[in-house]
């Protein structure tokens, strides 16, 4: 009997059921107990700190150095009433993942005691080795050190015993190293943009934070299984398996009743989640059998980056405890669904409303207008950058890959919204209004002729990468891995660099003598019939879509290493610069790191899907075929010799088609080692990367395939990994 796979199996068979313990108080007693939130702050810091700190996350004002101190002994303070040693500076370098470490507060008195010390400067910035994590050729044209430095926009919170103190990364000559220091530009550039465009509609309004909401889709595997395949362990994802014959066909995983075990973790994770001030709020079975979703409240958009970062670790460490593995990868199964992260995104105002809110009367309806056309308008412009931010090897496999969105970037906006637009395009501009039409002294606003705005149940459309969905527009395009920080930095610079513009225009109308309402109106017109290509409201999975979008010469790019080339056109290289998100330098450096971190990933799956062939799949295949043929031999001896041939006949051709398959695996491995080594020869980290994608990656393909035959062909009890219909269905 096979040993990895059974034992696992049996390891399962015997585990004892996992108990929780949790807190039978409501969720609002315990919710947030591990930030230092504003309402810690307020009990832990004088009123002039409080105020520095509101100011900072309000204005962007910076922390004197002494209000630093103030905080960070306050922090202190706070951290040691829940027993907390250390603390350390946590940031998300483009490895992805996130980044710790830990310092101890005690510190020698050098009076033979201790004590326990934490100050501002500490507090402020830090500077960890820098050297193990990617710059892109930054540090070595400039410097070797980077710096981390406090967020304070972001509250620090308690992981076990650790103070953990959200920061950004960037090298010691200011280049940002992280996902969230371009992050931040990007949300200070749309609150700019949004809030100027807003002065037209409301003076009050002083500031426009981007919400958003994550949804995350996961897969839980036991643990015993997930050890036993050492392509889940060293790539998250299965490279070989034949997929159940009770697969997602059935449906019957979507909201059916969550296995106990599974609930068990949910809802532990869930109380991690509510210490830590992450709003979890639903959790739901998903498509495929073993994938689930959670998704919190929305939040402002650094913070839920934060907490999607935040949540992925924790979601680690809870699944541990209950011997689960969490597969966070997009397309951890073949042929069966894969995981996403919608990304749902507003924008809203400190008067509290939500821009992307049709309003109750027609006024406040052309603010909505001009935030939901121009976000369209946007995409159309920038689409593309869009594509080039969700772009990853494990992307790949969702988008251009007939599922989930298709890689072309289009905006569903439902019949409602499709039919308003194309009203909106046919009236008439306010100017063409006979005069008689209007009442002595009264102007004839053209925005009482804008149609009240009901909200229906807005149509759903699963097959579209950026759909509105209310209230919102929902990017579900990003994948389940990703750190949403990127596309949010992508999606804010574009919304921020269109409503400048949009303003822009608007003015000069303004400054030729036209009432400001029908200029707004004028060049939203205008952008309703500009940005129609953009709009696509069918079935974004069908042949026919991939036809139109040609015709409207959308791109349809699916592989990484070719959508990241939308980064470094002049355009987006300009955007980003005008807006001071990034420069050219860091944003080259990103796409290198990118690059090689797509490039890096193909090669890690090649050489583990070749070891697998050879030392897994080859040895089973031989020694079923063996036990085949001394099965003949054997019959051949007690069968006479006419009837022999033709009562074999059947497994010698079984042993043909074997011993075909072990040939395809073993002449396949070898021509992906060649491809491999052409690949490495090549320097430019570009065609390397295209290299990996275009002659590497399609041997995947082929070698599975016979793979996949042999795992049919094989005895089971020879086969040595655990397969689909146990990774997805043992709970
Ligand atoms: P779906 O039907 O797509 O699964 P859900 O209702 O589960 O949608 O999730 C919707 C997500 O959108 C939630 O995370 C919710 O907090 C978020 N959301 C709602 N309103 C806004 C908003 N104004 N800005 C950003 N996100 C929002
Ligand atoms: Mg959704």
């Amino acid at each position: 009997m096979s040993t990895i796979r059974f034992n696992a199996l049996d390891i399962i068979h015997h585990r004892k059921k996992v108990s929780i313990n949790l807190p039978n108080e409501n969720i609002s007693n315990r919710f947030g107990s591990n930030v230092f939130n504003q309402k810690t702050m307020r009990n832990y810091l004088s009123a002039e700190a409080y105020d520095a700190v509101m100011q900072a996350i309000d204005q962007g004002s910076s922390i004197s150095e002494s209000i630093a101190d103030q905080i960070a002994i306050a922090m202190k303070l706070w951290a040691m009433t829940k027993n907390v040693t250390h603390y350390t500076h946590w940031f998300q370098p483009l490895t992805g993942g996130t980044a710790e470490k830990h310092d101890s507060f005690f510190e020698p008195d050098h009076q033979g005691g201790t004590i326990e010390k934490f100050e501002g400067k500490l507090l402020v910035q830090q500077e960890p080795d820098a050297s193990s994590f990617p710059s892109g050729g930054i540090r070595s044209t400039f410097e070797a050190r980077g710096y981390t430095a406090w967020d304070p926009t972001s509250p620090a919170f308690i992981i076990g015993k650790t103070l953990c103190i959200p920061t950004i990364f960037v090298s010691y000559t200011g280049e940002a190293l992280d996902y969230k220091t371009p992050l931040l530009k990007a949300l200070a550039a749309v609150d700019k943009a949004a809030v100027a465009v807003c002065q037209y509609f409301d003076p009050d309004i002083k500031k426009v934070n981007a919400t958003l909401g994550w949804e995350q889709e996961y897969f839980l595997v036991d643990s015993a299984l997930f050890d036993a395949r050492p392509d889940l362990v060293l790539t998250g994802r299965t490279l070989i398996g034949q997929p159940p014959s009770k697969g997602q066909q059935l449906d019957d995983h979507y909201f059916g009743s969550i296995p106990e075990r599974v609930l068990n973790f949910m809802q532990e994770l869930e109380h991690e989640c509510y210490l830590l001030g992450i709003p979890i709020k639903t959790r739901h079975n998903e498509v495929a059998p073993g994938q689930y979703e959670l998704a919190p409240v929305f939040e402002e958009c650094n913070i839920s980056v934060d907490h999607n970062s935040l949540i992925m670790d924790v979601m680690e460490k809870v699944a541990w405890r209950h011997h689960f593995r969490v597969l966070i990868h997009e397309k951890p199964f073949a042929q069966v669904n894969g995981s996403g992260k919608h990304n749902n995104w507003s924008l809203a105002t400190n008067t509290g409303k939500n821009l992307l809110s049709p309003g109750e009367t027609p006024e406040s309806n052309l603010q909505f207008l001009t935030f939901f056309i121009n976000t369209i308008k946007a995409v159309d412009t920038y689409g593309d950058l869009i594509r080039a931010s969700i772009a990853s090897a494990g992307n790949d496999h969702r988008l251009g890959a007939n599922e989930a969105p298709p890689a072309i970037i289009s905006v569903f906006i439902g019949s409602q919204f499709s039919n308003l637009l194309d009203n909106l395009e046919e009236m008439k501009f306010l100017t063409s209004v006979k005069s008689d039409e209007k009442k002595a002294g009264e102007r004839l606003s053209v925005v009482k002729k804008i149609p009240e705005i009901r909200l229906h149940n807005t149509d759903r459309n699963r097959t579209s990468p950026f759909a509105f969905t209310g209230n919102k527009f929902e990017l579900r395009a990003v994948g389940s891995a990703a750190n949403c920080a990127e596309p949010m930095t992508a999606l804010n610079t574009i919304v921020a660099q269109q409503l400048h513009d949009f303003k822009e225009s608007v003015d000069i109308l303004v400054e030729f003598g036209v009432a400001q309402e029908d200029a707004i109106f004028s060049i939203l017109k205008e952008y309703i019939k500009s940005s129609k290509s953009v709009r696509f409201e069918g079935d974004g999975y069908s042949d026919e879509w991939v036809k139109i979008a040609e015709s409207r010469n959308l791109k349809n790019v699916k592989t990484t290493p070719r959508a990241l080339d939308f980064y470094m056109t002049d355009s987006a290289v300009e955007l980003f610069q005008k807006n001071a998100i990034m420069s050219s330098v860091e944003l080259k450096a990103r796409y290198h790191i990118q690059l090689e971190k797509y490039q890096m990933r193909i090669e890690i799956e090649s050489k583990v899907l070749g070891d697998l062939a050879i030392n897994h799949i080859i040895p089973a295949a031989v020694k079923y075929q063996n036990l085949l043929i001394n099965n003949i031999n054997a019959l051949s001896n007690n069968i006479d010799t006419p009837d022999y041939k033709e009562v074999t006949e059947e497994q010698r051709k079984l042993i043909k088609e074997i011993a075909v398959d072990i040939s395809n695996v073993i002449s396949g491995r070898k021509a992906m080692i060649s491809a491999r080594e052409k690949a490495d020869h090549i320097e430019d980290v570009r065609d390397k990367a295209i290299c990996y994608c275009n002659e590497v990656k399609p041997h995947f393909d082929s070698l599975r395939f016979h793979i996949d035959q042999l795992e049919m062909l094989v005895d089971d009890e020879l086969w040595p990994l655990p397969k689909y219909k146990e990774l997805l269905y043992s709970k």
